[in-house]
């Protein structure tokens, strides 16, 4: 029996585009493993909140430098859904809240944390078989990712998507503060000096506005399976 060769596959794109919930779905149809890269600088950012590193949208940049060492993250499966933990801690729902969305991007702007983070996840790529989304995954994190996708979708899908999401979750939010939360994040991650969230040269580029969820799905297991062709 032929065994396909694992490969990296990088999703990039937007705040809210859906890169989470694609990468999700085909890292399990295709047995990979997923990782939501975006999470991990949401861990930081509440371990900087937590321990007041951040305040009135300022980083003390040197507290959370010399405090970097201390922050562990891993992922664990439970019943099928990915858990993230903070020096042994689950914290997956809360780093979901409005609190660290709100901080997250100038936590991620930071050179130390990005050095921290970007490490670990190319550790967890060196074997292949792996669907990373972020911001810089196609481009900084694993430049020679054999696919990579940068999904986006009109603003007004990516609120009303996130809004609704919120809102299940029982997040007290209106549409306003999740669009502008949303623009400002993008605009942040976009300019900053270190790794700026950009489309990579040899990116496909899938704009969801107009898909289901399947339909997503299916046109990226399309192109996964042509690159995969490729390579065995
Ligand atoms: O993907 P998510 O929206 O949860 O990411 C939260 C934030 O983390 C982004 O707005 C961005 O500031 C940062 N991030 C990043 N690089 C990545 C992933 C996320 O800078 N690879």
């Amino acid at each position: 029996m032929k065994i396909s060769k694992k490969i990296i596959i990088a999703i990039d794109g937007h705040s809210s585009c859906g890169k989470s919930t694609l990468a999700k779905d085909l890292a399990k149809k295709l047995e990979y493993t997923f990782v939501d890269s975006g999470a991990m600088y949401r861990a930081v950012t509440l371990h900087a909140i937590r321990n007041n590193f951040i305040q009135n949208g300022r980083v003390d940049e040197e507290k959370l430098e010399k405090a970097i060492s201390e922050i562990e993250i891993q992922f664990e499966s439970i019943n099928g859904i990915q858990h993230i933990f903070l020096n042994n801690k689950d914290i997956t729902d809360e780093i979901r809240l409005p609190n660290v969305s709100n901080n997250v991007s100038i936590v991620a702007k930071l050179k130390h944390v990005r050095k921290k983070l970007v490490q670990q996840q190319r550790k967890m790529g060196c074997y292949g078989g792996i669907i990373m989304d972020g911001r810089d995954i196609g481009t900084v994190v694993f430049p020679n990712a054999e696919l990579k996708l940068f999904v986006t979708a009109s603003t007004e899908v990516r609120t009303e998507r996130r809004f609704k999401e919120l809102r299940a979750n029982g997040i007290e939010i209106t549409r306003e503060e999740v669009k502008n939360n949303l623009i400002e994040r993008d605009h942040i991650d976009s300019t900053r000096e270190i790794s700026p969230l950009m489309q990579a040269k040899d990116a496909i580029i899938l704009d969801n506005s107009e898909l289901t969820r399947l339909q997503q799905l299916e046109l990226a297991i399309d192109l996964v399976n042509k690159r995969t062709k490729d390579f065995n």
